[in-house]
Order: C-alpha cells, then structure tokens, then sequence
C-alpha cells in the first residue's frame, strides 16, 4: 500500500551530467517543489512587503528630518533674534544706569543748594535734618536697581521741593514783617539808652534813635504790617505805629505830614509821612523806636547793617 501510494505521486526528474563523473539522477517530488516554490514566494512577497514598508519608513524619516531641520533652523534664527535683544537690552540697562548716576548727582546737587538757601533763609531744619541727611547720603552711595525706585525717589524729592518751597514762602512773608529798614536817611544824632535830655538837658533814658535830615524827607516803614495809629501825640507829634503782627510794633515821631492811615497795610519799604520837627522836638528828625511784645528794644540791633 505504502509502495503504490509512493508510486502514484508525480515526480520531477532531474538528470545532471557532470563533465566528469557519470550522469546523476535526481527525483524530487513534484508536491515538494511546490512546496518549495510556495515558500520562496511567500519569503518573496515576504521581502518586498519589508522593502515596501521600509521605504515608507525612509520617506517619512526623510520627512520627518526636513521638519526637524526647519525647526532647527527657525530656533537658530530666534536665538540670534533674542541675542540681539539681550544686547540691547543690557546697552539699554548700562545707559540706564549711566543716566541714573548723572540723576543721583543732580538730586545731590539739589539737595546742597536746598540746604544751602536754608542756612540762607534762616530756616531750622534740624527736626528733618537726619532723615534728611540720611537720604541724601543714602542717594549718594546707592545706584537705583530699577526705573520704579528712580521714580520713587524723584517723587519724594518733588514732595521735599514743595514743602521746602512752602518753608521758604513762609520765611521771606515772615522776613518781610521784620522791622529791619532803614525809616529815613539822614544822619544819626542820638542813639537807644541814657542820654542828656536836648531840652531839659537833664540824664534821661532815650528809647530810640533820632535820625536828622531835612524836613520833606521820606520817611519809610521798616517792615510790613497795619497801621495801628495815625494821627497827632503829645511829645511825638505826628505819629504812625505800625504793627508786623509778630510781636515787633514800630513807631515814627515828629512826622510834618502823614501819607497812612489806621487800618493800612504797609509794605517794607512804602513812603508813609515826611520828616518834620512836630511835637517835643529841636530840629528836623525821626525819632524811631522798636518795641518787641510791648517793650522798647534798641534798634540798631534790628536795622540792618548799613
Ligand atoms: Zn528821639
């Protein structure tokens, strides 16, 4: 059963004639060379399939690497964008810096001539002074590490200007009520104190100073303030007061002719009556006194130094 079986199946014979040798016999099974034949194409198809999905691979690699590289490139370009920006930017923070130097000068610039027009003006500013003093050293070591902080000590340095102002203001309004101009110009003929009296020729105390010229001359309030009385006075004559409203009142004698009147604000400086010789008086002159809070001072230590 096995032999017929064996020899039903079709065969394929293979004759090999070597140039040598004798003649060999080769039979193979038809049913193998099928076999055979099915597997190289399945190893066949197998390949280009491998192939195929290769290729496929490569493309889109190649793809893939073409999107990479722009990427690349585009990274490349930003960089070199933001290097320029960095360099800008650090020119931008060296200027700042530079001008932020030139600005620390002029705030300590200011600050000198501010304390300068104080010592000037008069103006105590020992209450402030150490925060003051603080500040400006504190502006003089520090560099400002932001625009903010700049701005921040520019606008405390406005505030400081306009209270500093205002102090000011406040001085020389003050300053001009300060009866420290001279009344008249003429010659000094008696001075503040004890004294031979011109009439009775008897010591008696002098409360101000005489100052002689000719009668007509211009007789000139010492500071600002309200007249306070105008008008004649046993002994003075003709006679204005005048109050500076800060507890100095000032007072002119022997006036020949009064230009104010009561209740009068008068500017330091104004012409307010002309010299004459009214009332207890030898001669042409101003007799004027000074009183601080109601007594006589003398007035050469007021009058400003001529
Ligand atoms: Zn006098």
């Amino acid at each position: 059963m096995k032999a017929r079986r064996k020899r039903d199946e079709p065969n394929v014979c293979f004759i090999i004639i070597p140039p040598t040798d004798k003649v060999k016999r080769l039979t193979i099974p038809l049913r193998l060379i099928k076999v055979a034949l099915l597997f190289i194409a399945t190893i066949g198809l197998g390949i280009i399939l491998i192939f195929g999905s290769i290729l496929v691979a490569n493309r889109n690699l190649k793809d893939q690497y073409k999107l990479k590289v722009a990427e690349v490139e585009s990274l490349i370009e930003e960089n070199k964008n933001k290097n320029i920006e960095i360099h800008q930017l650090k020119q931008q923070n060296s200027e700042f810096y530079e001008k932020s130097a030139e600005i620390q000068d002029k705030l300590m610039e200011l600050e000198n001539i501010k304390r300068q027009l104080e010592k000037m003006a008069g103006i105590n500013t020992s209450s402030r002074g150490s925060s003051l003093t603080n500040r400006a050293s504190s502006i003089s070591t520090k560099n400002f590490d932001s625009v903010q902080e700049l701005e921040e000590t520019l606008d405390y340095q406005v505030e400081e200007l306009k209270n500093f102002t205002e102090k000011i203001e406040k001085r020389l309004e003050y300053l001009k009520t300060i009866p420290d101009y001279w009344p008249a110009v003429g010659r000094l003929t008696s001075t503040f104190g004890n004294r031979k009296d011109p009439i009775t020729r008897k010591m008696a105390f002098h409360y101000g100073i005489d100052i002689a010229n000719w009668p007509g001359t211009n007789i000139y309030s010492a500071g600002k303030g309200k007249v306070e009385f105008a008008g004649y006075r046993q002994g003075y004559g003709k006679l204005i007061i005048i109050d500076h409203q800060n507890g100095y009142k000032s007072l002119y004698a022997h006036n020949s002719k009064l230009l104010v009147q009561v209740g009068d604000t008068v500017d330091k400086g104004q012409t307010i009556a002309k010299m004459g010789s009214t009332g207890r008086s030898t001669g042409s002159h101003l007799h004027f006194e000074i009183h601080y809070r109601g007594t006589p001072i003398d007035p050469l230590t007021i009058l400003n130094k001529q």
